[in-house]
């Protein structure tokens, strides 16, 4: 026996299953499968037009990034709320600034039929200036990072650098600087300088000291001293030949293995040492 749509009395066809007692069309209408927000709001740096995502700043590196970061906002405010209803497709039309966006999501329903909704979006655009643009704007900073490398390395400053300009810690890097030893990073917080500073340091296979100090001591106005911190993260990549001092005395380098070195004073006389001691007694 055929069956009928409850509330149009359109029959049951091959592309118009009955669900629920109701056609594809009138199931849309009576129990709104799909939640779409019905206002969204993106927040944007006005500056670097990076863009806030559940709390985060994300960088972007052209136009099409940022519109695209836009609307996933947009996409993210919708879904399938019905054991019926599975999300084929959302597909977001919207210009930068407009406060309008169209949304068109293609439905399958009941496994069968696909429906097409279209609805509007209200947009509030937000411009903020994101932390690091903010930190710039003032020119403030907690920390720097310094890293050097006893042989300059491209290969691994290269690595290094990525992982400092990485969205991880996009919020509160401020600037790096390059410079012929290595870089040193920016950092508005502290907290996170030392943070970076670990990941640097476990992220290349390399014997590293880490030393922090204080610089530029000022008196803030609760009348406590206060100082930017430096965070001097040295990887001692060393080569045969290399020169150093050891304990206060001229040693060159004569082997490198994974352990250690051997070096060897002005007289010929060889020593082994192990990367713990020549990191303690360690001087350029
Ligand atoms: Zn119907
Ligand atoms: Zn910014």
């Amino acid at each position: 026996m055929p069956r009928f749509c409850a509330r149009c009395g359109a029959p049951e066809a091959p592309d118009r299953p009955i669900i629920a007692g109701l056609c594809p069309r009138c199931y849309v209408e009576v129990r709104r499968p799909v939640e779409i927000s019905q206002r969204v709001e993106i927040t944007y740096c006005p500056r670097c037009y990076s863009i806030r995502v559940r709390g985060r700043w994300l960088p972007v590196s052209s136009y099409e990034e940022f519109m695209e970061r836009a609307k996933e906002l947009i996409r993210s405010g919708i879904r399938a709320r019905d054991p019926n209803a599975k999300l084929l497709s959302v597909d977001v039309s919207m210009e930068f600034d407009e406060p309008r966006a169209r949304v068109t999501v293609a439905l399958l329903l009941g496994g069968r039929a696909v429906v097409s909704i279209e609805r509007e979006v209200a947009v509030s655009w937000r411009r903020r200036l994101c932390p690091m643009c903010f930190r710039r704007a003032g020119g403030t900073f907690e920390a720097v990072v310094q890293v050097r490398f006893f042989n300059y390395d491209e290969r691994v400053v290269e690595k290094l650098k990525s992982i400092a300009l990485s969205s991880e810690f996009a919020n509160d890097v401020v600037e790096l600087e390059e410079n012929r030893w290595g870089f040193d990073v920016k950092v508005g917080s502290s907290f996170v300088a030392k943070r970076l500073a670990e990941v640097l340091r476990r992220s290349v296979d390399l014997p590293s000291k880490l030393v922090e100090s204080f610089g530029d001591v000022r008196r803030s106005r609760d009348g406590r001293r206060r100082g930017r911190l430096y965070i001097s993260l040295r990887f001692i990549n060393l080569r045969r030949g290399d020169y150093l001092v050891y304990r206060g005395r001229a040693y060159t380098v004569d082997s490198v293995s994974r352990h250690g070195v051997v070096l060897e004073d002005s007289s010929g006389r060889r020593m082994r040492v192990s990367y713990a001691e020549l990191i303690e007694g360690f001087r350029k």
